[in-house]
């Protein structure tokens, strides 16, 4: 699934610049990374892992366990950039505080390479994974409901909650929530699950026209 990239995200939500990862690490946790899908520059390392495994690079040597190849960590990793530190939500809400990281991707058959004045906000979907239960909250108080309602007011469309552990998903699409399970991907930036009825409903925000 490619991830979107930065200008169109910037189409959804703000853009800061001026957040930090300080103790964060969970995006090395909790995303899965092959680096031989794409071209790597020259000298980076090559990684492997899947979504719950922590990276073999993460160095708890160093401040804060960070990357132990951070000159070389693979494009993916030079790429990503999770919703909290692109500006979303409030500050206090980086993903190690709350349990929870949350990132933008196209929708399968988008091309990275996109017009992002031809990607609407129904091209795009968001994954947020849970990474802490005891601190993400329920859905009426907690930094879940809160992360889950600013992108649908935001008018994204397709919100994918992803517990690893449980291997449980929660899937808010078209105003419909759905119960569903995680299947196992075939390769480790795939995220497959499939769902049962509707458990619930939400509504949507208003439609609008391209993503200006
Ligand atoms: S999850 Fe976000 S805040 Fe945490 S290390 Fe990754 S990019 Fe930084
Ligand atoms: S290579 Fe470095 S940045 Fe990439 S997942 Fe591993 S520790 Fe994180």
């Amino acid at each position: 699934m490619p991830r979107i990239p930065v200008r169109i995200e910037s189409n959804i939500g703000p853009l800061m610049d001026d957040r930090q990862c300080g103790r964060c690490n969970a995006c090395c946790i909790w995303y899965g990374v092959d680096s031989s899908r794409e071209a790597q520059a020259e000298g980076t390392v090559s990684l492997y892992k899947h979504a719950g495994e922590k990276c073999k690079f993460i160095n708890k040597r160093l401040d804060h366990r960070r990357c132990g190849v951070y000159d070389k960590r693979p494009c993916a990793c030079v790429r990503f950039k999770c919703s909290w530190l692109m500006g979303f939500f409030p500050d206090d809400f980086r993903p190690d505080k709350v349990g929870l990281v949350a990132s933008m991707y196209l929708r399968d058959g988008i091309s990275d390479d996109a017009d992002p004045t031809s990607v609407s906000k129904n091209d795009v979907n968001v994954t947020i994974v849970v990474t802490d239960v005891n601190k993400c909250g329920d859905f009426e108080t907690g930094p879940l409901g809160k992360m889950v309602h600013e992108f649908i007011s935001r008018g994204v469309d397709d919100i994918r909650v992803v517990n690893y552990r449980s291997r449980q998903v929660l899937h808010f699409y078209h105003g419909d929530v759905y119960n569903g399970e995680l299947l196992k991907s075939t390769s480790p930036e795939e995220l497959k699950f499939v769902t049962h009825n509707p458990i619930g409903s939400y509504t949507e925000a208003p439609d609008e026209e391209q993503v200006t």
